[in-house]
């Protein structure tokens, strides 16, 4: 079947992201949330995106007004109804998700897939909240989704070799490296790797060895990475790094390299969640 028509479930930082590359390789996007002021901010921001390009002159601006006709809002899950491809983008939640794919599995045609963005949570038990086991996998984007180069295909139990190609294709054609996570396992590959250098960058921070702005400039300069940990936890979420490290810690025989440090819980019970407008470690 070929993918005109994506449904987005979740108008937060990666649904927009998700829903503007949809809509630039020339597909309709019905992005759905549950409130009106996510949906619209939503639109705002991709908007906002777009506008810059233009003035960048990487399109113009009638380029940006096909890209933005495509993509509709809404709060109401039914408008997904006739998608010939779902990626789901609600807050990482496990009941939340199990909910939303119940739900999608009702109303979507039969041989739609339906695919998670989860950042470590398992496909297998997302797909078993379905009757599709075989048709849901992980299409995991990275933040901003318009500019990140990678996705990880993730494979649950029960996905097929079909489902894998569909997803892998409709990133290949959104301009995506691709690659395959064959077994389903928390964190999957990136997130596993990034999570215990959070982590210890915390650690470093919480035990007196070094300020955040030195941890980041050691990490930039010494490793050569483009940003450091605590600015990359800014853009990404403090709440996100938060919840996938309590996700791991359960899921990974509760090892203690896992362990969420005092610092990390007060910033997020503070609500110093990052992605720069909301705080973080740098205010
Ligand atoms: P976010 O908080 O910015 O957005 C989540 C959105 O989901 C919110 O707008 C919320 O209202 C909405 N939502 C909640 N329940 C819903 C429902 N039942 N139906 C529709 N919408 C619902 O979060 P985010 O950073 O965009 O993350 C979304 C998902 O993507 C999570 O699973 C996260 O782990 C994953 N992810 C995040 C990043 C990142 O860098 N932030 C990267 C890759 C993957």
């Amino acid at each position: 079947m070929e993918i005109k028509k994506i449904g987005i479930v979740g108008a937060g930082m990666m649904g927009s992201g998700i829903a503007q590359v949809a809509a630039q390789i020339g597909c309709d996007v019905v992005m759905r949330d549950i409130e009106t002021r996510f949906v619209e901010g939503s639109i705002k921001k991709i908007d906002g995106f777009l506008s810059r390009g233009v003035e960048k002159g990487k399109l113009d601006n009638k380029e940006k007004d096909t890209i933005m006709g495509r993509i509709k809002g809404t709060l109401d899950m039914a408008d997904l109804k006739d998608v010939d491809f779902v990626i789901e983008a609600a807050i990482e939640d496990l009941d939340v998700k199990k909910g939303v794919f119940k739900e999608l599995d009702e109303l979507c045609s039969p041989d739609v897939v339906l695919a998670t963005n989860t950042s470590s949570m398992s496909i297998t038990e997302i797909g078993a909240s379905t009757n599709r086991p075989d048709k849901v996998c992980g299409m995991h984007f990275f933040n901003p989704a318009p500019l990140m180069r990678l996705v990880e295909v993730i494979r649950g139990y029960s996905t097929s070799d079909e489902t894998i190609k569909t997803t892998t294709e409709l990133a290949q054609r959104m301009g995506k490296t691709v690659v395959e996570v064959k077994k389903d396992s928390p964190g999957f590959i990136v997130n596993r790797i990034m999570l215990p250098h959070f982590l210890e960058a915390i650690r470093i921070v919480e035990e007196g060895i070094a300020s955040i702005e030195d941890v980041d400039k050691a990490v930039k300069n010494g490793l050569n990475y483009p940003m450091g940990p605590f600015e990359l936890m800014d853009l990404t979420g403090i709440d996100i790094a938060y919840f996938v490290s309590e996700y791991l810690y359960k899921e990974l025989n509760k090892e203690n390299k896992w362990v969420a440090p005092n610092l990390l819980k007060t910033m997020v019970r503070a609500g110093k969640l990052g992605r720069k407008t909301r705080g973080g470690w740098y205010k």
